[in-house]
């Protein structure tokens, strides 16, 4: 019997251009990996029903779920700063939203097949990437960050063709919504002004149900990307490919290619083995995020009214985003510095530490976690860097009115132990590789609790073990 999912689908009820209809293409012998009972059950999911071969034939696009009208999403967007007019979904298809308490998630499988979108792409995903975001995406929320969730990962039984044979898997993406800058742009860059309006009503409805107009939607997506990438920052996330297409207007992370926590700090950080000249570095993550936005404001101009006070309106809108970052970047790392109220000099203090530990090579989550257990010093090679830091901090510390425990358990809240760091996840790729998924399993338990210090996951790599590339997710 074919699986039966609740699902809704005002997506497939926008206009014909935004989408094209598009089943999956079945494989050869689906496999379930790992389910995600928590989030099948917090979606209103029967996991038994999932996990069952009706479940996981549904999941590896065998058969299509009753309720759902499969449809690959058309979007464009600015792949390292350059315009690609039409990317869209070519590796995935939309089966539908599901609607949770008032929220609705929409139910994606990745690497589903070819679809119009494919340009030369094989339209599938090999095992590495597909455990690699499930790892990645539950850390993130984990750690209290928006981000697309995995639900499932199966495979396939087919052989993907890489720089080698690789085993296929099909991954069950669910997020607040699937629509990107790119999407805007899609429509903007063709001089479509209707389906920017239709695209934006759909976005508010969905997304910002307060937002009155295509301004207030703007003044959103620029708070939320704000958050967003400043909370990025607080845990050493490198996104690795912060193109248009890969920005969502729900401000969830999305897209988890070739992106890594850092291990040793350096604000010029770049793991994405295809991004030669760092334009997505750990540092410049806010300042991209702005030209991203700048982006959606020049898509969102055809609904903004008269064009010349349009465009000194939201120029002068994008232009609050350094604030509004800087805003949320300081309550981010005061929190990790144990400080509950602001003082002038704090970004100073702050950046004077991350100055030392980029100087020292210090690892970002230990060090950060070591404020809260002592073991920051440690961290050093050459800790006099850190002990002068710390008698400003000490100071800093005492004008609190908040007392030493208080300070702490905000320490320990906001510096987790355990991120999921590159060569854990390259030892798990391996392992499942040779058909052993034991390694996955414990990872993906480990990070559900990442404040608690799991002695098996807290030790960065060892100078053999520093992974200093990772690839696209292809
Ligand atoms: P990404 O860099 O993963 O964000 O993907 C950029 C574009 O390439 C999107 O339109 C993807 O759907 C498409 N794409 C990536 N990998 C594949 C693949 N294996 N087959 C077809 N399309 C792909
Ligand atoms: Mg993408």
């Amino acid at each position: 019997m074919t699986l039966s999912l609740p699902l809704d689908n005002s997506y497939a009820r926008l206009p014909q251009r935004f989408f094209t209809p598009q089943v999956p293409t079945p494989v050869s012998r689906p496999s379930l990996i790992a389910l995600n009972e928590d989030l099948a059950r917090d979606l209103g999911l029967d996991p038994g029903a999932l996990a069952s071969p009706d479940g996981v034939a549904a999941l590896a696009g065998n058969t299509v779920p009753d309720g759902a009208r499969p449809l690959a999403q058309v979007y464009a967007g600015h792949q390292f700063g350059g315009w690609v007019p039409q990317l869209g979904d070519g590796r995935a298809v939309l089966l539908g939203e599901i609607a949770a308490g008032d929220a609705r998630y929409d139910l994606q499988l990745k690497g589903s097949g070819p679809t119009p979108y494919s340009r030369r792409g094989d339209g599938r995903a090999w095992l590495g990437p597909v455990l690699r975001e499930y790892l990645v995406s539950e850390a993130m929320h984990a750690l209290g960050i928006p981000t697309t969730r995995a639900l499932a990962a199966v495979s396939t039984g087919d052989v993907v063709r890489r720089e080698r044979p690789l085993p296929g898997a099909v991954l069950s993406r669910v997020a607040r919504s699937h629509i990107r800058v790119g999407t805007f742009q899609y429509f903007a860059a063709r001089g479509d002004a209707e389906a920017v309006q239709v695209l934006s009503d759909h976005v508010i409805a969905r997304h910002y149900p307060d937002a009155r107009d295509a301004w207030d939607l703007l003044d959103a997506v620029i708070d939320a990307q704000a958050d967003l990438v400043a909370r990025w920052m607080g845990v050493g996330f490198i996104h690795g490919v912060m193109n248009t297409d890969n920005m969502s207007v729900a401000g969830e992370t999305i897209d988890y290619g070739p992106c890594a926590f850092m291990d040793a700090y350096h604000p010029d950080r770049v793991f994405s083995s295809i991004d030669q000249f760092g334009r997505y570095a750990y540092a410049r993550q806010p300042d991209i995020a702005a030209w991203n936005l700048a982006q959606l404001a020049s898509s969102l101009l055809p609904i903004l009214g008269e064009e010349r006070t349009a465009i000194e309106r939201a120029t002068a809108m994008i232009h609050t985003f350094p604030a509004r970052f800087g805003d949320r970047w300081l309550a981010v790392f005061r929190g990790k510095l144990g400080l509950t109220e602001a003082e002038d000099g704090d970004a100073d203090l702050i950046g004077s530490l991350l100055d030392r530990m980029a100087g020292d090579g210090a690892d970002f989550t230990l060090t950060f976690r070591g404020l809260f257990d002592g073991t920051a010093r440690a961290q050093f090679t050459a800790p006099e860097a850190f002990d002068q830091w710390e008698e400003v901090w000490n100071a800093r510390r005492e004008r609190e009115k908040a007392d030493d425990d208080t300070q702490r358990a905000l320490m320990r809240r906001s510096n987790p132990a355990i991120i999921p760091r590159n060569h854990r996840i390259e030892a798990v790729i391996a392992a499942a590789l040779e058909s052993d998924f034991a390694p996955f399993h414990a990872m993906h338990a480990a990070l559900k609790a990442p404040h608690d210090a799991h002695p098996d996951f807290v030790a960065p790599p060892e100078a053999s073990q520093v992974v200093t590339a990772t690839f696209c997710g292809t």
